[in-house]
C-alpha cells in the first residue's frame, strides 16, 4: 500500500465549483432553505434527507452548503470519512469531548496541551463531573496505566504545545482500541505533516485560526471524522454542534477553502526556515527543541510517521531558562532586528513568538509547568515565511549573542 499523501488526497476528492462555473466555490449565506415540494421538509427531520442523501438543506446551523464543502476537503486531507467546521477550535475540542463525555465519565489527556484545552479538562468539565488524569504525552505506558473502568477518551495533541513533545498515535491508538476508547488528536501544530486519523486517531480535531488561516485574520475549527460522528454532532436532539449551535459562518468557510491549496507549501517552507534556524541556534549552543534536529527525543519517531516531503513543522523553542532573559530575547528579536512579533498564536506568516509560561500556558500552574518539562524561560517561536532566510538567520544569530544564549 502506498503511503497517504494528504496533498494528492486533496486533490483527489470531488472537486466542488462555483456558480457559472466559478473556479472558486459559491457562499452560500442563506440561514435557511426552501424547498420544492411540502413532504421534502419532514423527510429532512426525520433524516431521511440531508447533503449527501439528495441535497437537501434545512437551516444553516444544521448543515450548510459552503459549510460541508470545506467540512469534506478537510476531511479528505486527513483520510477521515467526513468533517464538522465550527466556529473556533476550542468549539471543537468542546463539542467533540462533550458528545463522548457524559457525567461520571473520565478522560486520559496529555499535561502538556493548550491553555485552553487545560481549562477546560482541569476547571470546567469536573463541575460537569467529567474528570481527567494528566499524564506525560511522551510515555505511551502512563496513558495506559491511567486507563479506569470510567474512561471514555484518551486526548493528546500530536506536536504538545509548546514543548513539542510527540505522542505516539500509532501506540495510543492500540491502547485505546483494546480498550474501547475513542483518540481524540489536535494536529493543529502539524496539519499535513502529520496524518493522525491515518495512524489510528478516531477524531482529529483543529484550530483553523493557526496554520490553516495562515493570515491571522479569522477563528475557526474543524472535526474530522466518520461520518455516523458527524451525525451524532449535528443530531437535532443531542447533537452537541447543533445544539451548544458554534456554528462557522459560511463566509469564513469559503476563505479557509481557498487557503487550503496552497497550506502544503505554506507548511513544507516554515519547516525548511525552522529547521534553518534550529540547526543555526545548536551550532551556537543554544538550548533549542525542534523536532526536525537529532538531539529532539522524538526525532526518529517524528521522522518515521510524518509524511513524505512535508518537513518537521514550523515551530521552535528556545529555553532562556528565566522569564527575563526570555523577555530580553523576545524585546530584541521584535524592537532591535524586525524578526517577527510578540504575538500569541500562531501560524502567521510573520513569525510570532511568546513566553509559554507566562502567557498561553499561564492557566496551568508553576508547579505543574514544571512537572510537564516547561521552563519559566521558554520562548515558543511560529517562524513566519517572510524576508530572506539569510536575513533572518542573521538577525536571530545576533538576538542570542546580545542577550547571552549562546555556549
Ligand atoms: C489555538 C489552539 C487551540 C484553540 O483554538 P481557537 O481557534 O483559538 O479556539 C486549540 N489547540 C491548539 C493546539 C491551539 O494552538
Amino acid at each position: 500500500m502506498s503511503r497517504f499523501d494528504p496533498q494528492e488526497a486533496l486533490i483527489n476528492t470531488r472537486r466542488e465549483f462555483g456558480e457559472h462555473g466559478g473556479v472558486a466555490i459559491s457562499v452560500a449565506r442563506a440561514s435557511t432553505f426552501t424547498v420544492m415540494d411540502s413532504h421534502t421538509m419532514p423527510e429532512i427531520f426525520d433524516g431521511l434527507r440531508g447533503p449527501e442523501k439528495g441535497g437537501c438543506f434545512l437551516y444553516s446551523r444544521h448543515f450548510n452548503p459552503t459549510l460541508d464543502v470545506l467540512s469534506r476537503y478537510l476531511g479528505a486531507m486527513e483520510g477521515t470519512e467526513y468533517g464538522v467546521c465550527t466556529a473556533s477550535g476550542m468549539a471543537a475540542i468542546s463539542c467533540t469531548l462533550l458528545q463522548i463525555c457524559r457525567a461520571g465519565d473520565h478522560i486520559v489527556a496529555s499535561d502538556t496541551i493548550y491553555g485552553g484545552t487545560r481549562a477546560l479538562l482541569n476547571d470546567l468539565l469536573p463541575s460537569m463531573d467529567i474528570h481527567t488524569t494528566f499524564v506525560n504525552p511522551a510515555d505511551t505506558a502512563a496513558f495506559e496505566a491511567a486507563i479506569t473502568d470510567k474512561t471514555k477518551v484518551i486526548y493528546t495533541e500530536v506536536l504538545a504545545n509548546p514543548t513539542l513533545r510527540l505522542a505516539d498515535i500509532r501506540a495510543l491508538s492500540v491502547i485505546a482500541k483494546a480498550r474501547g476508547l475513542k483518540l481524540v488528536a489536535d494536529n493543529t501544530f502539524t496539519p499535513m505533516v502529520i496524518s493522525p486519523a491515518q495512524l489510528g486517531a478516531d477524531v482529529v480535531v483543529y484550530s483553523l485560526t493557526k496554520f490553516i488561516s495562515g493570515a491571522s485574520d479569522m477563528l475557526g475549527g474543524a472535526i474530522c471524522c466518520s461520518k455516523d460522528f458527524v451525525l451524532e454532532l449535528m443530531d437535532l436532539h443531542t447533537g452537541r454542534v447543533m445544539l451548544f449551535g458554534p456554528t462557522m459562518d459560511p463566509r469564513v468557510a469559503f476563505d479557509v477553502s481557498n487557503r487550503l491549496p496552497n497550506l502544503a507549501i505554506r507548511m513544507q517552507e516554515h519547516g525548511r526556515r525552522a529547521m534553518a534556524m534550529a540547526q543555526m541556534l545548536e551550532g551556537h549552543g543554544v538550548e533549542v527543541c525542534y523536532p526536525g534536529l537529532e538531539s529532539h527525543p522524538q526525532h526518529a519517531l517524528f521522522s518515521e510517521v510524518a509524511n513524505e516531503e512535508m518537513g518537521y513543522g514550523g515551530i521552535i523553542a528556545i529555553d532562556c531558562k528565566t522569564n527575563e532573559r526570555a523577555q530580553e530575547l523576545m524585546n530584541s528579536l521584535q524592537n532591535d532586528e524586525s524578526f517577527g512579533l510578540m504575538a500569541v498564536s500562531l501560524g502567521y506568516f510573520d513569525t510570532l513568538m511568546s513566553c509559554s509560561s507566562t502567557s498561553t500556558s499561564s492557566e496551568i500552574p508553576p508547579e505543574d509547568q514544571a512537572k510537564m518539562g516547561l521552563s519559566p524561560g521558554l520562548v515558543r517561536l511560529s517562524i513566519g515565511l517572510t524576508g530572506s532566510l539569510n536575513k533572518r538567520l542573521e538577525q536571530l544569530e545576533r538576538a542570542v549573542k546580545k542577550v547571552g544564549l549562546t555556549g
